[in-house]
């Protein structure tokens, strides 16, 4: 069994203290491709220092966060432009609009948005978006983009059935990961209406930690407890999710 985190910061902070310890506790439990959102220059060096220490395991994505779009966000992007041109990505990501935390920046959010959608475009890459809040505004985006070679994640899908049925139509996959285990988390309520060939599993560690680690620190070995809940909802093997779930990550990113 290969279990793939298409969406992991591994190389965040959180992880200083034991970051080889905690990468090796889950290739050891067959959670063996990891993929690497980046969030902005701050974090390239420490990414692909991550790559470097474990090559046949880490796969690299670039882009700027919407949350990290402030006013240098031209350097910014050239800096994504830059990276793409000097190296192989697998995607380009985290993208998107985020309007929790910040609704003033929403303009140049959406120019971000599109600049590093046909960046995608033009390198022949998924995108991997983050969304907060903010599925009018995306998918208004993504309406004015769709082509055959837009595609990608919807990352910690966390919409309705409706906006699933919607981030499909455009080439998307659902990323989900541990909001599923939630209570009050919702998608658990009809996920298993969406074919899985759509879905892709995810941990966002540090981040969004499954049941019974909600509010602690998420590690891509806590990806079991999604596994395990996608495998009690659709009535289908562990096993089974895993496999169909790598697959669909190798016909994104194509590795
Ligand atoms: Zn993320």
């Amino acid at each position: 069994m290969i279990i793939t985190d298409t969406h992991t910061h591994l190389y965040s902070e959180a992880f200083d203290d034991d970051r080889s310890a905690m990468v090796k506790r889950a290739i050891d439990a067959n959670i063996s491709r990891f993929f690497i959102p980046a969030i902005d220059s701050s974090y390239t060096a420490s990414m692909l220092q991550l790559e470097a220490d474990f090559p046949e395991h880490i796969f690299l994505m670039m882009g700027l966060h919407p949350t990290h779009v402030k006013a240098n966000y031209k350097k910014e992007l050239q800096h994504v432009e830059d990276m793409l041109a000097e190296r192989r990505f697998y995607a380009v990501g985290e993208i998107g609009i985020d309007l929790y935390w910040d609704k003033t920046t929403l303009d140049i959010q959406i120019e971000a948005f599109r600049y590093q959608i046909n960046l995608a475009k033009t390198y022949k890459l998924p995108i991997v978006i983050h969304c907060r809040d903010a599925f009018d505004e995306i998918f208004e985006v993504l309406e004015q983009e769709k082509s055959d070679g837009l595609f990608g994640i919807f990352h910690c899908f966390t919409g309705n059935l409706e906006q699933a049925h919607k981030a499909i139509s455009y080439n998307m996959k659902l990323g989900i990961g541990g909001v599923v285990t939630f209570k009050n988390g919702q998608i658990d309520q009809f996920i298993n209406q969406i074919d899985l060939e759509h879905i892709v599993l995810e941990t966002d560690a540090p981040y969004l930690a499954p049941k019974p680690y909600r509010g602690k620190r998420n590690e891509s070995l806590y990806i079991y407890k999604v596994l395990e809940k996608l495998s009690e909802l659709y009535g289908i093997s562990e096993e089974s999710i895993a496999k169909v779930t790598t697959k669909n990550s190798k016909d994104i990113f194509g590795v």
